[in-house]
């Protein structure tokens, strides 16, 4: 017998495509990079075709980790949506116009790029994160995964045993079915799960013992039915066709985005790409229409394009294909997205949905935007195990959400028009239009709203944004907060009523201005995916009495106990929780002596260097802003965007993904402390680790 290597790691993520990608990159940026693996069992990562489509939440986020501004700049931005439909006459005629992202929504919006092009900013983010200690292991297939049930509450534990196998080049190939132009098929809903089955291998193979196992495996997802967990849902029967190509066409909105319904030859919808290319998608027929999934061929859905944009011509010259597949649309969830809090599911891996309305990619890189801070605060010793269970609770909502709004989106999307008001079966196009513009707040990632937990405090029944935009009372407070918050420290209904801050949702940005260099900035900039939970302080103006007795207090109160209770005295005292301050006085009328020191320290333990060889600004004069105006961008007017009051302070807790803890008067800040108690384990077991350097960017 062949004797099997083992090995120990922190995590083990299964899967590089977006999700596991993210989840790779956010556990290096927090300095885990050299116990960390992530394999694949595919050879290559992807070159063309997937998912293109940023919402406005991802790009922020990406903005958070430095790579926002770069994949910006490669995208096409969506501006505009437009609607093609049968007049009267029944001819095709565009009905309306609409803003592709709701303006103001975010300083960015939707905007589409190849997948393998964001794909590639991760990997090289990885590789400078962790100074080149973590990289995708391809070609390689987990084969079986056991879990130690007795140790899995002992965080020192590596309960989870996943043995792999390395596969030869033959079996990490995917098959282009017999075409020529490169196709998604493979990892279709059309095609069966292609996973080579492990009987016959001979590759070497490895048993890895992991703390943690982030399975981000796609739709087929082999963790997954380790670990139990049933997909519940629908299958529809609508075969949808894509394909990416430089089109010759006389319609007149190709460079637009645009939803056509024909009178009867099905519907399509147009995404205007990077680089020339255009993507349709459009819906080939219905599976029990007799028609054999395995006869659809680039040809055939090329020729139904042409059926629905008559009477405009649509052609492809010879090498203008870049890619197509196609596929039934599913709409389905995980029926669970963790086992023991170990084993873990994200991605595509816990839902499967129609890909139009851009969705999956980004709520897949979101799932383990939302996982992999926690993990890594676990592995840390900074957080306790209980902040894991968030993970589940949070996301599984947001992928019901989804499904939801998916089903709804993509029954008005493949029903055929109604010919008039009469005709019941059809569907109306000014709903079509409305739900589009309606479900648009939801496609953008910002009406994420997290539930009560220990890491979000807030009232049992607040209200929620429903997927189709309107205000509802909550579906329910989900979990009860995980043994509550003490006392619950929340700013009062009345006061917190007046704030454009939601508590669950993600701190929005505003422009602010640098005290100490007159710089303008949006506090975004400021707010780095590094791991670190954040205080927004906004002090009021710090003329009156009230607002510098309370930063008195506060000052006092921080550098006294909050601080040195969660961050080890080896570290920078900003390297756990950061206080940032924003006042309402005018830069002029105040000095930064002003301020207490406790809200601009030195920190000069760790390197300023960022991972990739440049120095960021020194944090030591980026802690102090004021809401004022400026030489060159106006006046930010941030007091007034967030609704905060001038004449006492207020503070909002940020977690390290950028969502709204806890929103409190300053004057209750002793309360602070009963809920980092719940989140943060004191410093005494912190492991010793890197303070981490996100660069900081700003988007031109
Ligand atoms: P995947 O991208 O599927 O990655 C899974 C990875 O795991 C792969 O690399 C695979 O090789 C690997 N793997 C699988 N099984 C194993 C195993 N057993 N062992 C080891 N490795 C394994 N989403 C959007 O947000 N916007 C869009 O515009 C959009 N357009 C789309 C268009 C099309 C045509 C399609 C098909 C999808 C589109 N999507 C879109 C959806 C998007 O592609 C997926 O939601 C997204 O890729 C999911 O990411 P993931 O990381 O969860 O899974």
């Amino acid at each position: 017998t062949t004797s099997i290597k083992e090995s120990h790691c922190d995590v083990l993520i299964i899967g590089a495509g977006p999700a596991g990608l993210m989840a790779a990159n956010w556990l290096a940026v927090q300095g885990l990079g050299a116990s960390v693996r992530i394999i694949d069992k595919r050879s290559d990562k992807i070159f063309t075709g997937q998912a293109d489509g940023l919402q406005c939440r991802t790009l922020e986020i990406l903005h958070s980790f430095g790579l926002g501004e770069d994949i910006w700049r490669q995208s096409n931005r969506m501006i505009e949506m437009r609607f093609w439909n049968p007049g009267a006459d029944g001819k095709l005629q565009r009905t309306g116009s609409v803003p592709d992202t709701i303006p103001g929504i975010s300083r960015w919006q939707q905007c589409v790029l190849h997948q393998g092009r964001i794909e590639k900013s991760f990997l090289d983010s990885i590789h400078r994160h962790s100074d080149g200690k973590l990289a995708v292991e391809r070609a390689v297939l987990p084969e079986s995964l056991s879990i130690d049930k007795a140790s899995v509450d002992n965080p020192e534990a590596y309960p989870v045993t996943v043995e792999v196998r390395k596969l030869s080049e033959e079996e990490a190939t995917p098959t282009q079915m017999g075409n020529s132009v490169p196709n998604g098929l493979f990892r279709s809903s059309l095609a069966p799960d292609d996973t080579p089955s492990g009987a016959a291998g001979t590759g070497d193979r490895e048993r890895i013992h992991a703390k943690y196992v982030i399975g981000c495996d796609g739709a087929h997802s082999w963790t997954r039915r380790q670990m139990g967990s049933k997909m519940e849902g629908d299958q529809t029967s609508f075969i949808w066709g894509v394909l990416d190509a430089v089109p010759i066409t006389n319609f007149p909105d190709v460079r637009n985005r645009c939803a056509i319904h024909s009178v009867d030859s099905g519907s399509m919808m147009i995404i205007p790409r990077e680089d020339g290319l255009v993507r349709f998608y459009i819906q080939v027929s219905e599976l029990n229409r007799g028609v054999d999934r395995h006869s659809i061929t680039p040809e055939m859905i090329l020729a139904t394009a042409k059926a629905i944009i008559a009477p405009y011509t649509l052609d492809i010259g010879e090498g203008d294909l870049d890619w197509w597949t196609a596929y039934v649309i599913g709409q389905r969830t995980a029926d669970r997205f963790a086992l023991h809090d170990r084993v873990f599911i994200a991605g595509d891996a816990c839902h499967t949905h129609s890909p139009k309305a851009g969705q999956g990619m980004n709520t897949s890189m979101q799932d383990t935007y939302n996982l992999a801070w926690k993990v890594a605060a676990a592995v840390k010793g900074v957080s306790p195990r209980s902040v894991l269970a968030t993970y589940e609770m949070e996301r599984k909502q947001i992928a019901q959400d989804l499904i939801t709004f998916d089903h709804r989106f993509s029954r008005l999307f493949s029903g055929k028009p109604a010919k008039d008001e009469a005709d019941a079966a059809g569907i109306s196009m000014a709903e079509f239009q409305d739900a589009f513009l309606k479900g648009n707040r939801f496609a953008s990632g910002l009406s994420v709203d997290y539930q009560r937990s220990l890491l979000t405090v807030k009232p049992e029944s607040s209200s929620k944004t429903t997927v189709d935009g309107g205000e509802v009372v909550a579906h329910a407070a989900v979990v009860a907060p995980a043994d509550g918050v003490a006392s619950d420290p929340s700013l009062s209904a009345e006061d917190a009523g007046e704030t454009r801050i939601d508590v669950g949702k993600r701190f929005n940005t505003a422009q602010v201005v640098c005290h100490a260099t007159a710089l303008p900035y949006e506090l975004a900039d400021w707010i780095l995916s590094d791991g670190r939970w954040r205080v927004v302080y906004f002090c009021g103006d710090v003329r009156e009495s009230i607002c510098a007795r309370e930063m008195q207090q506060l000052g006092d109160y921080l550098s006294s106990d909050l601080l040195p209770r969660f961050t080890p005295a080896e570290q920078d005292v900003d390297s756990v929780i950061e206080v940032l301050t924003v006042a309402a006085t005018p830069r002029a009328e105040c000095e930064l002596a002003d301020f207490h020191p406790a809200l601009r320290p030195h920190t000069t333990k760790h390197h300023r260097k960022t991972a990739d060889g440049r120095y960021n600004t020194s944090q030591d004069y980026h802690k102090v802003f004021v809401d004022d105006t400026t030489y060159h961008q106006g006046h930010g007017r941030a007091y007034e965007k967030y609704g905060v009051a001038t004449q006492y302070g207020t503070m909002v807790v940020i977690r390290p993904d950028g969502y709204v803890s806890l929103l409190m008067r300053a004057s209750d800040h002793a309360q602070l402390g009963a809920f980092f108690e719940k989140v943060l384990l004191p410093a005494a077991s912190h492991k010793p680790h890197q303070h981490t350097r996100v660069k900081r960017t700003t988007p031109a």
